[in-house]
């Protein structure tokens, strides 16, 4: 064992490992990027990470990077849960429910919990979280905090971010911090501190009275956005709060080690209407219509006809008995979750009215059976994830980019567009209602040609999504991938604003460094694997 595994070894409760084995394993999130640990470590309590960061703190002020990553179950895309340090995986004891408040739906837990078994509890109490991301099944709270999750759901309820109401956070120093909304006095006294929280503090308050303009700015008009630091809506009527900052902070700026959430009422209920559409300028004026109506449609999801084709070469036998015989260009569901039924009924009128106007035809469902043989084509997804073909695999390289919602067929045109250029086969599925797509290329990262693919399409999508006044992340967040083009998505002045951030929070570069801000493309072509192969063990759910 090295000589720094060994110290820790000695000082943490939990287990702490270099062996080849451990570190190889850990090498790879479900990104196309691929990073090996010096070290890997499961933190048994908050104590054993703050001794970790004050141990590297202690380290760099000697001149040594031991860099810090946090890790949930490392179902990350965007390459923002590898690392070349030292590795905290989450999951193997900080992973329990600390306390639920089923009358107010406060939940408060450590960050290694599982997602899905979480939601299960809550659901138990008529409650659920309603950002939660499609691989719930498989990841944790801590990662859905680092990334600001979003997923069906999210074009009624919002992002993670919503729901995280307070956390406790590791500094880089290994100091333990609490973040809440604090009014005037309370924000007085943490300006007061001699510690480095106080520094902090400072800092912040001094960086959001210095360029409340510029930070205004960084307001994109999409439903959801996941790039870089959220410094909007650290100053709200709310008061003074780092909590938003942290989340979709992807472990750069602290680590999170309680979190304390606000979980909503569920209602299992739901109706479902779905539109068959033969155009994308019918689609449009339907999902236009669609956000106008009184009330939110708790899923509008979209699959094309290259998606179904696809399902269908694949696993023929799959979508056999739901399909209409001659295939859509495009297929929109949409759901209600409102509670009352009669209220429901009225909404999905509304909704089937606009699928008759726009729509080539539509079929409205509020029995449980016949809406999940519905679903069972959006989920079709996972079958497409899961595909190999030959040695090509999909790849997520531009899987979360949103547009304004209103520009969504245009996005759909322009995509078609960049994939035809690059003869790259895709299908398109996501969350339509929010101008939000999912898209992965079926390349095969040891063939030269299709490496260099990888990058010559980032830089024609992402480029695009900016032009559009959309944004390069809506919930997956930058990682190392996306985090390339962030500077030209908020401007030189905002973007070095974000840097400001990072540098106040994390002075060393301990926390997770090449994520977010200050990414080297160089280095990020260096870390693109040779054969892409998932970076977690379970069979891939849709998303
Ligand atoms: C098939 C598939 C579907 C997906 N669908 C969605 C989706 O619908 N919506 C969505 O948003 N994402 C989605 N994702 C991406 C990812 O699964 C989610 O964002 C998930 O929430 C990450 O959780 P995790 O436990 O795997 O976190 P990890 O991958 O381990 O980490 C994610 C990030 O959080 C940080 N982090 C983890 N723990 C902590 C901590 N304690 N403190 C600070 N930072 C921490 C990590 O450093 C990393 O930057 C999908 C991924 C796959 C493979």
């Amino acid at each position: 064992m090295n000589k720094i595994a060994h110290y820790l070894q000695n000082h943490l409760r939990g287990e702490v490992m270099d062996s080849k084995d451990a570190r190889i394993y850990f090498s790879n999130d479900n990104s196309i990027l691929t990073l090996t640990p010096t070290i890997v470590a499961y933190p048994k309590n908050e104590n054993d990470v703050r001794k970790a960061a004050r141990f590297s703190w202690q380290l760099a002020e000697r001149g040594r990077l031991l860099p810090i990553t946090s890790r949930g179950s490392g179902t990350d895309q965007t390459g923002a849960a590898i690392g070349s340090g030292l590795v905290l995986v989450f999951p193997a004891h900080m992973n329990q429910l600390v306390e639920l408040d089923a009358k107010t739906g406060f939940v408060t837990v450590e960050p290694g919990i599982n997602y899905g078994k979480l939601q299960q509890s809550l659901k138990t109490h008529g409650l659920f979280l309603p950002a939660y991301p499609a691989s719930l099944e498989y990841s944790t709270i801590g990662g859905a905090i680092g990334n600001n999750a979003g997923g069906e759901k999210s074009v009624k309820y919002g992002d993670t971010r919503e729901s995280v109401k307070s956390l406790r956070v590791v500094l880089a120093n290994g100091e333990v911090i609490e973040t809440k909304p604090l009014n005037k006095r309370e924000l007085k006294n943490k300006l007061g501190l001699t510690t480095f929280e106080g520094e902090i503090y400072r800092a912040m308050d001094t960086l959001m009275e210095e360029n409340r303009e510029l930070i205004k700015n960084t307001q994109l008009a999409v439903s959801r956005n996941g790039a870089g630091y959220d410094i909007k809506d650290i100053v709200t009527k709310k008061g003074f709060d780092l909590t938003p900052l942290f989340v979709g902070s992807q472990g750069t700026l602290g680590i999170i080690t309680e979190a304390t959430m606000s979980a909503i009422n569920h209602n299992e209920s739901t109706s479902l209407t779905v539109g068959f559409f033969d155009g994308l300028g019918e689609l449009q004026e339907a999902i236009n219509e669609l956000k106008k109506l009184p009330e939110s449609p708790s899923e509008i999801e979209i699959v094309d006809e290259q998606f179904l084709n696809m399902v269908n070469k694949i696993n023929p036998n799959l979508l056999k008995d739901v399909l209409p015989d001659v295939l859509p260009k495009f297929i929109l569901f949409v759901e209600f979750d409102n509670s009352n039924e009669r209220n429901r009924r009225k909404l999905m009128k509304k909704a089937s009215k606009i699928f008759s106007k726009y729509a080539a035809s539509n079929q409205m469902e509020n029995n449980q059976d016949k809406m999940e043989n519905i679903w069972k084509i959006r989920n079709a997804s996972s079958v497409i994830l899961n595909h190999v073909d030959g040695n090509t695999r999909p790849l997520p390289l531009l899987e979360d980019g949103i547009v304004p919602v209103e520009r969504l067929a245009d996005y759909v045109d322009k995509l078609y567009q960049i994939f035809n250029k690059n003869h790259v086969e895709i299908a398109i599925w996501g969350h339509a209602g929010e101008g939000n797509l999912h898209i992965q290329p079926f390349l095969d990262l040891a063939v030269v040609g299709d490496r260099q693919k990888v990058f010559r399409m980032m830089d024609e999508y992402y480029p695009m999504i900016i032009e559009m006044g959309g944004s390069t992340s809506s919930s997956y967040n930058d990682g190392r991938l996306r985090s390339l083009y962030l500077e030209k998505l908020y401007g030189k002045d905002a973007y070095e604003l974000m840097v400001r951030v990072k540098n106040i929070f994390d002075p060393h570069n301990i926390l997770n460094p090449g994520v977010k801000v200050n990414t080297n493309v160089e280095d990020v072509k260096n870390m693109l694997r040779q054969e892409y192969v998932r970076g977690f063990n379970n069979f891939l759910p849709k998303s």
